[in-house]
């Protein structure tokens, strides 16, 4: 796939048909992989397709201007449908490099289950359902449903919806939805008054670094609402309140646009559990409107369209 995608970005560039290419380049930490942006074709042998490339690239669409080859993912590529139905980017502007994925491995995953700090890892390979972690010259051998994200656990579409070239051929992602659940059946089970105190504590962590917001390609507005002064919705200082009332207007921005790619979860650096928040609101949207995010780029976007079926008496 990587010297397919090489091949294909450097004709793109080459034949005039995008003025830049996004994808991936090997970070500068051991198993990290890093956004590169370029328009230069002698960049292309540094591109990468590997088990780490995690970020959700179309994040980047919205900020460059000109014809863009970029590689996405499934998720990835729901979020580019999700930000055409916006009218946030026009589609012949884009050539999707898509990538079949496998699931995305979880790095923190795997140093819990190695025992070790992932700079003390020798090595993390993959083959198909099982992963491969060398410590101490020793390989141990493990499934890979066990280091890869929650997200991805519970992806529904692994390879990518809409496209221009598919890098490889899409194969069964190793998934295991009780897992990708875990963490928000275990805050469901909760009664209401101990949920309100996880959700206090957790919040009062948040350090609103937003993070969150700027990894989100569904966090598209140019201004945000925790920027107005007039009216002022919340305090700039980070008390628990207005970290709490930051991310429930966040959520309902995002419902019918998010596509559980997780990175708000990953980009959070004090590790609060967001995707427990993201991800039932993206069930709560496929439960009632029957709605996935990024499905059609020629479908109406979720909260501008409405069926007369579904109206309440407000709206009848
Ligand atoms: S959510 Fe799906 S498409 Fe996205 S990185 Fe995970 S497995 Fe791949
Ligand atoms: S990334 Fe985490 S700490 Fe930063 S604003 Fe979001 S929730 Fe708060
Ligand atoms: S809210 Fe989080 S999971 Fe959803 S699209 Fe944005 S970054 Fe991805």
């Amino acid at each position: 796939m990587e010297q397919r995608l090489r091949d294909e970005a450097k004709t793109l560039l080459e034949q005039g048909k995008v003025d830049y290419i996004i994808g991936f380049e090997p970070g500068s930490l051991k198993f990290t992989t890093t956004p590169l942006i370029t328009k230069d074709k002698d960049d292309i042998d540094r591109l990468v397709i590997n088990p780490f490339i995690v970020n959700n690239l179309s994040v980047f669409l919205t900020e460059i201007e000109g014809r863009v080859g970029i590689v996405a993912k499934g998720c990835d590529s729901r979020s580019i449908v999700s930000l055409i139905q916006d009218n946030k980017v026009a589609r012949e502007d884009i050539v999707i490099l898509g990538v079949p994925c496998p699931g995305i491995i979880d790095l923190g995953k795997v140093e819990r289950l190695a025992g070790k700090d992932r700079d003390e890892l020798d090595d993390i390979t993959r083959d198909g359902d099982k992963v491969m972690v060398t410590v101490d010259g020793k390989k141990n051998e493990s499934p890979v449903t066990e280091v890869l994200y929650d997200n991805c656990l519970g992806c529904e579409f692994p390879a990518p919806q809409e496209y221009d070239v598919l890098l490889g051929e899409p194969g069964p992602l190793a998934a295991d939805k009780a897992a990708s659940r875990q963490g928000i059946e275990a805050l469901e089970g909760m009664p209401p008054e101990q949920r309100w105190e996880f959700w206090k504590e957790e919040f009062s962590r948040c350090i609103r670094c937003y993070a969150c917001r700027n990894v989100c390609p569904a966090c598209f507005c140019q201004r945000c609402f925790v920027e107005e002064s007039e009216p002022q919705w919340i305090l700039p200082v980070p008390r628990w309140q207005d970290n709490l009332i930051f991310q429930v207007i966040r959520n309902i921005h995002v419902a019918g646009r998010c596509t559980d790619c997780g990175e708000c979860e990953r980009a959070c650096p004090v590790n609060i559990p967001l995707r427990s928040l993201t991800k039932e609101m993206y069930d709560i949207v496929g439960d009632l409107f029957h709605f996935k995010a990024g499905m059609d780029k020629d479908a109406p976007p979720l909260m501008t369209h409405y069926e007369y079926e579904e109206a309440e008496d407000l709206i009848r």
